[in-house]
């Protein structure tokens, strides 16, 4: 395992923070993986999935078991990890201006489509690696104005030539869920069998640009843009959701690295690992369908159900109580599904999302994201 330091833009005299990053296999092998635990910084049981995994990536590249290159960066987001307010850990939003961490990724194919276009012949394989090129130039050539967006240049930078791209991510409180990009719903299939995962949310655009996105859509986009050439979806990237942010158990984290390498494998990334041949737990639903449940006013929210349960349209899954009314509204879903997850604050105020249920009856439009 080599371990490579990365320097990020300094913020103020006196403070330099940095990326570490673990490489398993040959430099410039392919497939190529990268993948990163908590861009969302308090999101810490990926940092322990990557723990694991770490482990079993030694072992394999010590095996000689590594066919390709894995890229592999526990703490994505060092500048996060820092973040503390009033004793909470505030991981999500960069406190310097609000801005979320995993929005905000450039959209590389407008960025490329003119420079790619003279050099596409119709081989597919060459134009693979014209516009992985082009793409990591456009990054390369991006001017940082702060940390975070140096934090994110240096991110995308790792990842955009990659085969495939896992985000290690969790929800507050949810079962293991992931999100991938709908014309890759196959291999999104075979990713969410590999970990167990009970909703597979597929979208072509999620909003804002997600980092999992910014690899997988330029390739879908350039496809639309330049129909006259071949031109495949050469990334594969998902946003894994790994439970909830107080699920660190070494058992599932175990688990959870072993279902990794056992894809990695299916990729053709790692050889030897046991084909368990895991059955997926769910068929992938749009995340158009992803049912928000969102207070009407403010109160205490009682749960009726627990992520992990499957509802009915017109179950009722939460109450919010206003003790000074009197006033209990009892919210049901319209979609019969899956709940997958849930707020974790028991205090409602008005338009707070307090559980999402991945079902397949409505076909919300706009931001498809959480904020
Ligand atoms: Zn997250």
């Amino acid at each position: 395992m080599q371990i490579q330091t990365i320097e990020l833009l300094s913020g103020s005299p006196g403070t330099q923070q940095s990326l570490q990053v673990l490489r398993f296999g040959t430099p410039g092998a392919r497939p190529k993986v990268y993948i990163q635990s908590a861009l969302h910084a308090d999101e810490v049981p990926a940092i322990l999935v990557a723990h694991h995994l770490a482990q079993l990536l030694e072992q394999a590249q010590a095996d000689g078991t590594v066919c390709g290159e894995v890229v592999l960066v526990p703490f994505a987001n060092p500048i996060g990890l820092g973040q503390h307010l009033f004793g909470q850990h505030q991981g999500r939003f960069d406190l310097r201006d609000g801005g979320n961490f995993n929005r905000g990724y450039p959209e590389l194919a407008a960025k490329v489509v003119d420079s790619v276009r003279p050099l596409l012949t119709q081989d597919v394989d060459s134009n693979t690696r014209c516009i992985r090129a082009a793409m990591l130039q456009a990054v390369e050539s991006q001017t940082s104005a702060n940390p975070t967006q140096d934090l994110k240049k240096q991110l995308l930078k790792l990842a955009v030539d990659a085969d495939v791209v896992l985000d290690l991510h969790c929800d507050t409180d949810a079962v293991m869920h992931l999100y991938a990009l709908t014309p890759q719903s196959a291999t999104a299939e075979q990713l969410g069998a590999a970990l167990g995962a009970r909703a597979v949310l597929l979208a072509t655009e999620s909003g804002d640009s997600p980092f999992d996105e910014a690899c997988t859509r330029p390739w879908f986009d350039l496809q639309k843009l330049l129909p006259e050439f071949p031109i495949a979806l050469a990334c594969f990237g998902a946003t894994v959701e790994l439970r909830g942010e107080t699920d660190t158990n070494h058992a599932l984290a175990e688990q959870d690295a072993q279902g990794v390498c056992a894809f990695l494998a299916q990729q053709g990334v790692i050889s030897g690992v046991p084909d368990s041949l895991r059955i997926a737990q769910c068929v992938p639903t749009p995340l158009s369908g992803s049912e928000p449940i969102t207070a009407p006013h403010a109160g205490v929210v009682v749960f009726h159900r627990n992520p992990g349960e499957r509802v009915v349209g017109g179950d009722v899954i939460a109450d919010v109580v206003d003790a000074l009314t009197g006033n209990v509204t009892q919210l049901r879903c319209k979609s019969d599904g899956l709940l997958y997850a849930r707020c974790g604050s028991r205090w409602a105020v008005p338009g707070k999302r307090l559980a999402k249920i991945a079902g397949t009856s409505l076909a919300r439009t706009g931001k498809l994201l959480s904020p």
